[in-house]
């Protein structure tokens, strides 16, 4: 048997139920009805469904080798750098699940939600502790949903100023999402370039900010991993024109228990819970992308508010400068639970250590694979280091190949081609739970892949030849998606 992890065991072939059914085979063994049939109406049965009829076993296998044909958190590593696939600790999941708090009904009266409500408060100001901010709403569903109503906020906050703004700064190194974001707000995104050190230039900025223009939006850590040390010195800049500061906080996990927003200048910041407080995540979902906000934005928050009076909680619809409400109920209560969950259970100190292990691991693969990889940006990075494929493109070989390669050794490629302003991107994330032994095994395994790049390219322009599937078209997938199979056997 190979050391190797890759998929070197049993990956079964599965068929589409439909053509997996038989007619006659049924999921169920029950009597034989004692009393006679009775007719029902044709039109209270409807059109005939075409089902396919399936043994129970049929029906578990299906799922089962089907989910084998997955790659998650809990299979293997995942470094995809950005998205913090860290290994959430199935506790979460648990008290997620308690029936009490899974079958709670979200239209209950406050009176007789005391207790779904008390968690959505509490969380509130757990998260107002870390992040050093004031006041926050856990409505929006996504990092993307917490910018846009972000983006909302700034925009109530410049119309109750008097004066509507119509541009914002984006750096080059602020996530993609950001400049569609502020696009959806109808601002327009100016891009302010990095410098050589993958910096934001106080003095850059300081040319762009005008009185036309909102604020600005900034990742931190930025999308190279690095962190933005003259944060500071921009925000201020930026309030000085009477523009607002928006902090991408979707990377916390590098830096929890470590900055404070606020001190930082940060008027609005939203955090992603799926990426660093624990809910398994991928493939559009789920989510949540809270969003906290200095005391002087509280008035915009999105309403109802989840606030207390003495010690009754309730829900607040009576904000008139609020930006309304951007999700239904009291946003998605499920990674809500999870968050708070993960929260109590690792305390402050267990959080700050999750992130100092974060930017640990991460630096160690940095300065064990600058060797062998480019790393364009050579100085200490937070929880997530990039590389590029300068180094062997004298072999023909690229950053893809490099990443398919991967998946035969068993590890789900990190994030290629981005960030943008790296040509060839590889960007490493590996978390703050994975050993330093499956650490030092993903780091040999990608110094073997730069050696094979040199002696055996064809091997990596083959990659990956251990799946089930080989290269797919992701652009064919993506325009004209086939739902039933092209052979209709399943087998690609
Ligand atoms: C992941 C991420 C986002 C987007 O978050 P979604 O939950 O996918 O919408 C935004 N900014 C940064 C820096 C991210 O890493």
């Amino acid at each position: 048997m190979s050391e190797q992890l890759g998929t070197s065991g049993l990956i079964l072939n599965e068929p589409l139920l439909w053509h997996k059914g038989k007619p006659g085979r049924i999921g169920m063994s029950i009597p034989t009805s004692d009393v006679p049939a009775a007719a029902i109406a044709a039109e209270l049965l409807g059109p005939a469904v075409d089902f396919p009829d399936l043994s129970e076993v049929d029906v578990v296998r299906h799922y089962t080798r089907l989910s084998q044909w997955n790659f998650g958190v809990d299979s293997g590593m995942y470094p995809l750098g950005s998205c913090t696939m860290k290994y959430n600790p199935k506790t979460n999941e648990r008290q997620a699940a308690t029936p009490e708090i899974a079958g709670a009904h979200p239209m209950l009266a406050d009176t007789l939600a005391q207790g779904t409500l008390r968690i959505l408060f509490e969380l509130q100001q757990f998260l107002a502790v870390i992040t050093g901010l004031d006041a926050v709403s856990l409505q929006p569903a996504a990092g993307a949903h917490g910018e846009l109503t972000g983006m909302l906020i700034f925009h109530a906050y410049h119309r109750s100023h008097g004066a509507q703004r119509h541009k914002i700064l984006i750096p080059d190194t602020a996530h993609g999402t950001n400049p569609a974001s502020a696009a959806l707000c109808g601002y327009k995104a100016v891009p302010v370039p990095s410098d050589a050190q993958g910096m934001l230039d106080p003095a850059l900025v300081a040319s762009l900010m005008d009185e036309d223009t909102a604020g600005i939006m900034l990742t931190n850590p930025n999308t190279l991993g690095l962190f933005e040390e003259r944060i500071r010195e921009i925000a201020a800049i930026v309030h000085a024109k009477g523009g607002l500061v928006y902090g991408d906080g979707a990377n916390m996990n590098a830096v929890l228990g470590v900055i404070d927003a606020k001190r930082c200048g940060i008027d609005v910041l939203h955090l992603n819970l799926h990426k660093t407080f624990s809910t398994p995540h991928g493939g559009g979902g789920p989510g949540a992308g809270p969003v906290c906000v200095t005391r002087a934005l509280e008035p915009f928050l999105p309403v109802p508010r989840v606030v207390m009076d003495g010690t009754a909680y309730r829900l607040d619809d009576d904000q008139p400068q609020s930006v309304g409400r951007v999700h239904a109920f009291h946003g998605n209560f499920g990674v809500l639970v999870r968050a708070y969950s993960y929260i109590l259970s690792m305390g402050e100190a267990g959080l700050k250590r999750a992130s100092q292990l974060a930017v640990l691991n991460a630096n160690y693969i940095k300065e064990q694979l600058k060797d062998v990889l480019h790393l364009p940006y050579d100085r200490p990075c937070m929880h997530e280091c990039v590389f590029s494929d300068l180094w062997q493109q004298e072999y023909k070989i690229s950053t893809v190949d490099m990443a398919k390669r991967l998946i035969d050794y068993g590890y789900h490629p990190p994030t290629i081609y981005f960030p943008l302003i790296v040509h060839g991107a590889m960007m490493i994330e590996p978390t703050e739970t994975e050993c330093k032994d499956d650490i030092d095994q993903f780091i040999a395994t990608l110094k073997t892949i730069t050696q094979e790049a040199a002696t055996a390219p064809e091997l990596l322009r083959q990659a990956p030849q251990r799946t089930k599937v080989r290269r797919l078209d992701e652009v064919l997938a993506a325009r004209s998606p086939c739902l039933i199979g092209p052979s209709g056997d399943g087998d690609q």
